[in-house]
Formats: structure tokens, sequence, C-alpha cells
């Protein structure tokens, strides 16, 4: 297995299609899959030398697989990252990150606008283990200097966050949390590596659900962690080979081709977003639109300061509540109604009755989640095609508007 990339820093476009690249000897143009479970040794001294760690060889897929080690060397080299450890989905990812790190006695502070899973983990399944967890508004800084006052060991936030958009001060927000003693844990799905790098706004750790921009075609499921080679190999290796959350050399190689394309796509549907944004904020069913980049988002300038584009997603809230919004999806004929994002497909989900359906309607509330919010994560297709199927949708949301009115 050869890599003869110049030891130069690559631009990321260069990196995503040829990062971690390795040949075998067969020579093939694309990266290979290596489907299998395990791996032979030419005699009884090389398996007893691997053991021991004298000597490099692939033991079995759950510690490491050659396709596997492409990606998380190909995401390393795009995040600036030193190590990386991928895993079968993107929650895999954040409790291995999580729970490799703390254990009984520790306390985490969270911010609340999490994904529904990693909410569920920290309001949930921590305090089983005995470990305390609080959450803060993450757009408020007093907050977080208000429960980073005692020690902590751990930091978990989302930004932008799912589905409001909502932005965590990243540098502000490290600098409490190590005073307090804590690493700093960033889910990055959503801004995508191409558009934020916590790492260098002072986060310890990233993590990615792959699912999402990563294949982006709406094929696989896979997670990765990224952070500092001695917290990978101390604190989250031992981890992830014991505890066994490995990612399928097969779908390892099916996010190795999603890459390829990645910044063309993440920039082309962002571009969408943003005029989506604008087309939505002028109309009159619409109460308002959110878009981290547009001059209307609360913190726009935040926005601006930690990242590179405004991203792929758009949420926006209908007049109307529930119905109007029912409405609206039901009336949409290119784009699908589905919780999943990132994909080139459009795909709008209302969060009330679906993703943010079981925190209930205070926390809902406190995240000013209402029920006329929809979540419209953008795609590929030709932006005009979606404004016109959003225009028609919105047509008929607005008969559900006009019908109340009379
Ligand atoms: C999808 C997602 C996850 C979970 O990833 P899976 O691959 O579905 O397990 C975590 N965080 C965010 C922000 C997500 O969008």
């Amino acid at each position: 297995m050869s890599n003869s990339l110049p030891p130069r820093p690559l631009r990321p476009a260069t990196l995503l299609v040829r990062g971690g690249t390795m040949r075998s000897d067969q020579d093939e143009t694309s990266e290979a899959l290596f489907l299998t479970s395990g791996f032979v040794y030419e005699n009884a001294e090389q398996a007893e030398a691997t053991f021991t760690g004298a000597a490099t060889h692939y033991q079995y897929s759950r510690f490491g697989n050659p396709t596997v080690a492409m990606l998380e060397q190909r995401l390393a080299a795009l995040e600036g990252a030193e190590a990386c450890r991928l895993t079968a989905t993107g929650m895999a990812a954040v409790h291995a990150a999580m729970l490799s790190h703390l254990k009984a006695g520790d306390r985490v502070v969270a911010s609340r606008a999490l994904f529904g899973s990693c909410h569920w983990i920290v309001s949930t399944l921590l305090p089983r283990y005995g470990i305390e967890s609080e959450f803060v508004d993450g757009a408020d800084l007093d907050q977080w200097r208000q429960a980073l006052a005692r020690p902590a060991a751990l930091v978990l936030l989302e930004t932008p966050s799912n589905p409001m958009l909502e932005m965590v001060d990243l540098p502000a927000v490290a600098e409490l949390a190590h005073a307090a003693g804590a690493i700093v844990v960033v889910d990055n799905v959503f801004a995508t590596p191409l558009l934020q790098k916590p790492l260098t706004l002072g986060a310890d750790v990233v993590v990615y659900s792959c699912t999402k921009h990563m294949d982006g075609q709406g094929r696989v499921l896979g997670g990765a962690v990224l952070g500092s080679k001695t917290w990978v190999d101390e604190v989250l290796q031992p981890f992830v080979r014991n505890t066994g959350p490995a990612l399928s050399p097969f779908n390892a190689w099916v996010i190795l081709k999603g890459l390829e394309t990645l910044s063309l796509r993440v920039n082309a549907m962002s571009r969408s977003a943003s005029a989506i944004a604008d087309f939505l904020s002028e109309r009159a069913e619409v109460a308002k639109a959110l878009y981290p980049f547009r001059p209307d988002h609360p913190q726009q300038a935040l926005a601006m300061k930690q990242m590179s584009g405004g991203g792929t997603l758009v949420t926006f809230e209908l007049k109307g509540g529930k119905e109007a919004a029912f409405r609206f999806c039901n009336a949409l004929r290119v784009i699908d109604i589905s919780n999943n994002l990132g994909d080139s497909k459009s795909m709008v989900t209302h969060p009330a009755t679906t993703t943010h359906m079981r925190i209930g309607a205070e926390e809902r509330a406190r995240l000013g989640i209402t029920d006329g919010t929809i979540r419209l994560s953008v795609g590929l297709e030709d932006v005009a095609d979606l404004i016109e199927d959003l225009a028609e949708a919105l047509d008929a949301a607005g008969e559900v508007l006009a019908r109340a009115a009379e």
C-alpha cells in the first residue's frame, strides 16, 4: 500500500479526491474496497509481532481495515486533525467520543439545541452512569459562563444547530470550557468540514455523521470522530476497538467516493439555499426565514466570523401553524418529505411532529420550534425548479390562511 502525495499542504478540493488514497500492488485507479473481516499472517512469528505491536499488520476489521483507514486519513487531512476514527453511524461517533472520555462523577455541559439522539444521551443516558449533565442556551454566553464556573469534564455543542440554525460562539465557549477542565466536542454536521473548522476555533474533538453531506446521496450510514493523536490513540481507540461500533469497509468506500464531489455539492447546495432563503423571506405566507448569512439572522455576524459559507439548510416558519405546514409539505411535488438532510435530493421536515416530537412542547418552545416551523435541506436540483415547487406549496398553505381569515 502506497501514497505518493507531495508533503506540501494541499487544498480541500484536492484532499477530497486524493487525500488518504493508498494504492495496493495492483495499481488500481479507484480506492480499493477491502471487503474482508479478517487478515492472514505469513507465519506465527508475524502474528505474534502484530499482537505485541512490533510489526504493523492489519488484524481484524473491528480494529482497522485498509479501506476504512483511507477514509480516516482523508477526513483527518481535510479537517486538519491529527487523527480520525470512524464509526458505523454519527450517533456511534457522538456516543464513543463522550463515553470514552467520561466516568462516574464527571459533569457535562451541553447546548440545549442538539440533534435529538445527542439530547437523549446527555439528558437520559449519562445520568444513569452517574454523570451529571446540564443544558444551556447555546447562544447565551452568560449561561455558559455560569454553568462552567464549576468544574466539568466535557462540553458538547452543535453549531449551527438543528433545526433553528443557532450559532454558538466557539472561541468564547472553548475558553470557558478549558478553564473549567473540560474538552470541547463539536457536532459539525450542519457546517460540514468545508464551511467551519472547529479545531482552529478552540474545539478539541469534532464529530460527524458521514450519513449526511459526506455520502450525500442517501446510501449509507457512517460517523467520524477527529482530534489529537494522543486523545484518539489513548482515550477513543481502546473504547471503539473493544465496544465495536466499527464502520463497514463497504460504507467507508461509498463515503470515500462521495467525498470526491463534496465541495462541488456543498457549494452548489449552499448557493441554492441562500437564494431560497431570500425567496422565502419575501413571501407573505412565511413569518420568518432563517439562514446564517442573511442580515436578518440574529447571529449573522458570528456566523460570518466562524463559517466560510451559510450552509445547505434553511429553516422557516409558516403562518397558520400545523395545518398550513402540513398543507405546504403535502403540496410539494419535487421536494421530498424526509427527516434526512445533506442529500442531493431536497427534503423538508416538520420538526414539531417528527425529529423534535419526543422532547415535548415545552422544550420545543424553549428552542423556538413552533407548529409552523419547517426545515428544508437544499439539494442539487435546479434552483428554479425548487423555487417553483416551493411557490406552489406556499400558495396551497396560503389557502389555509385565507380560510382562517374568513
Ligand atoms: C444525523 C445527525 C446525527 C446522527 O447521525 P447518524 O448517522 O444518523 O447516526 C448527529 N448529529 C447531527 C447534527 C445530525 O444531523
